[in-house]
């Protein structure tokens, strides 16, 4: 059995990671807004208010991939990702798309992911740091698995080491604030586990000191990772943290994507605004699936984390 506590948290970085996305949908590529004028709700944008968009989708192939294989299997995975990219979904990464197509002409997944990198061999996307969130779910109490599975998850689109890290050291943070340490002392917790370069350490070490004003949330996974270290480590509350890094524009629907797993796992579901919660809405599998709503994604932080419960 889980505490009530911890379960309450577990199911807000479920909750917390697709209401993230799902706020900063209508500001992805748009400029950081003014802070006399930040977006505090659900707006409409190339999809319907409160919808979710890749970010969310492949992070659901992954929990899926976790519901039926532990420890992750990576040809699943690679599988499952297949599947949703043959819906046509509307917004693919760069890098992702250059990998899924290759398996999807029959490429095995290893050579294809290779094959991708080594065409762009600088590639450190915020692709596989924006779905991580299901391995810290699903190993909530292991912390050993939740790094293997966290660096596994990467492999399979995004091999560079930047991002192995991001993966790794975001689910590290999640562990900790799901067993109660606050922010600070998760960050803290997470970089005494999760081994990075001194480049990519000093990024992480100065997030938290960052101007609003110098912040570029771009799909660089360095960038992201920042963003969400400052919105999270510079508010208290989940909803002013994802207020503040949705609000950062550009790559607004993963920073608070990113942001809304980290601030979810600290504060609860019980935080997160209703009005947000009432909003999230998505068809899963993409075309055709059935209409995902909060309820949906509280009972897949329940199966993930409980896989031996019933229902
Ligand atoms: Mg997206």
């Amino acid at each position: 059995m889980i505490d009530p506590m911890t379960l309450d948290r577990i199911r807000g970085c479920v909750v917390g990671a697709a209401v993230g996305d799902a706020l900063g949908m209508p500001l992805e590529f748009g400029p950081k807004r003014s802070p006399n004028n930040l977006v505090r709700d659900m707006l409409p944008g190339r999809l319907p208010a409160g919808s979710f968009t890749d970010d969310t989708e492949m992070a659901l192939a992954l929990a899926e991939s976790l519901l039926a294989h532990r420890p992750l299997d990576a040809a699943d995975l690679a599988a499952r990702f297949v599947e949703w990219y043959r819906t046509d979904p509307p917004d693919v990464g760069i890098h992702t798309g250059a990998v899924l197509s290759r398996i999807d002409v029959g490429d095995p997944w290893d050579e294809a992911v290779e094959a991708a990198q080594k065409a762009n061999p600088d590639s450190a996307s915020n692709g596989s740091l924006m779905r991580a969130w299901p391995v810290a779910v699903a190993h909530w109490d292991n912390l050993d698995d939740l790094l293997v599975d966290s660096w596994q998850q990467s492999r399979v689109t995004h091999p560079h080491p930047d991002c192995l890290t991001a993966c790794a050291f975001s689910n590290a943070i999640i562990y900790h604030l799901l067993h109660g340490a606050p922010p600070e002392t998760a960050v803290i917790l997470a970089s005494s586990i999760v081994r990075t370069s001194d480049a990519f350490w000093e990024v992480i070490r100065a997030a938290p000191y960052r101007d609003r004003a110098d912040l570029q949330n771009s799909g660089w996974v360095r960038h992201t990772l920042e963003s969400a270290l400052w919105a999270l480590l510079n508010t208290r509350s989940f909803e002013e943290a994802l207020i503040q890094a949705a609000n950062l524009g550009a790559d607004a629907d993963t920073a608070a994507a990113v942001t809304g797993a980290l601030a979810g796992a600290c504060y609860g579901l019980q935080a997160i605004p209703e009005r947000w919660r009432l909003a999230l809405r998505g068809a899963w599998p993409p075309r055709g699936g059935t209409l995902w709503t909060v309820d949906s994604f509280i009972s897949l932080a329940d199966r993930l984390a409980m896989p031996g419960a019933a229902g």
